[in-house]
């Protein structure tokens, strides 16, 4: 079965092969630049403005791309589903952030409704409080993904270590529960940092981004999350929402539980067909 993740056992449960990693053209001119820039200093230390403003404009560019979560400047980067995926009129419903001990059991009914399957992508720390949750999600046939171990807000910012750290802890903790480790992860907000493709290759990890999200943690609008999420509406798309921590619609329902009955009628009249990420790349990596 090419381009799924191959299981392997290792530190007591099954993970993903790692992958080989390649910088991307701008990762890699980065390193370039920084080692240019040694050189010049050492041999003349008198252009050091020079130096330090093109290293200036160097990182303000790679910050701008850590801004761009739907960007392949720092990696590849699954913005929609492969074209193999899309040819079979299947898209990918993801929700972040959990699970939550209120909204993920109501979403897991919702799709059983509609057999439709999903891919979890959850926080470490969370699956680890409610493994029964996340046991749940595994039984019923989705997958469940990484989305880091805290979801801190500074991840971008953290240096090989921590994003190692990070990336493991969510990968041993969801492993240990469900007897798959995650193939695929979403960094916290979509922000990523220009050193996490080489983190994510050792954990035979593909990032994946989202075709069109629905803002659903901050607008509690039903109406225009639905909006956002159906503009374009197609095959290959995938559709991000959030059932943890989600914006409540003005009669306090978690704003994902309104909007999904009306998305999963949207999907089933246009004949798509929600799939798990590792079901629609099942062909191979096309990122
Ligand atoms: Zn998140």
């Amino acid at each position: 079965m090419r381009g799924r993740a191959e299981m392997t056992q290792s530190s007591g449960y099954p993970a993903p092969r790692t992958r080989p990693w390649r910088p991307a053209p701008a990762v890699g001119l980065s390193l370039l630049l920084h080692a240019a820039a040694v050189a010049t200093l050492a041999a003349s230390p008198g252009l050091w403005p020079w130096v330090i403003g093109g290293l200036a404009a160097n990182h303000l560019l790679l910050s701008a791309a850590v801004l761009w979560p739907r960007g392949r400047v720092l990696g590849p980067n699954l913005v929609r589903l492969p074209p193999a995926a899309a040819a079979r009129n299947e898209v990918s419903l993801n929700f972040d952030d959990g699970p939550d001990p209120e909204v993920t059991p109501r979403v897991l009914e919702l799709l059983d409704r509609y057999q439709a399957k999903a891919s979890f992508f959850c926080v470490g720390e969370k699956a680890a409080a409610f493994p029964e949750l996340v046991r749940e999600i595994a039984r019923r046939g989705h997958s469940v993904e990484n989305h880091s171990h805290r979801h801190a807000s500074a991840f971008a910012c953290y240096g090989f270590g921590r994003l190692r750290r990070e990336v493991d802890a969510a990968q041993a903790a969801i492993a240990g529960i469900t007897g798959r480790a995650p193939a695929f992860f979403r960094a916290p907000a979509g922000f990523r940092s220009p050193l996490l493709d080489p983190v994510l290759a050792a954990c035979g990890l593909r990032y994946v981004s989202w075709t069109r999200r629905g803002l659903d943690t901050v607008h509690g609008n039903a109406d225009a999350v639905l909006r956002r999420l159906a503009r374009g509406l197609g095959p290959g798309d995938i559709l991000l929402l959030h059932d943890g921590a989600p914006a409540r619609t003005r009669d306090g329902e978690p704003v994902v539980l309104a909007v999904l009955p009306a998305l999963l009628d949207r999907l089933a009249a246009r004949g798509l067909k929600p799939v798990t990420l590792p079901d629609a790349c099942r062909d191979g990596p096309a990122a």
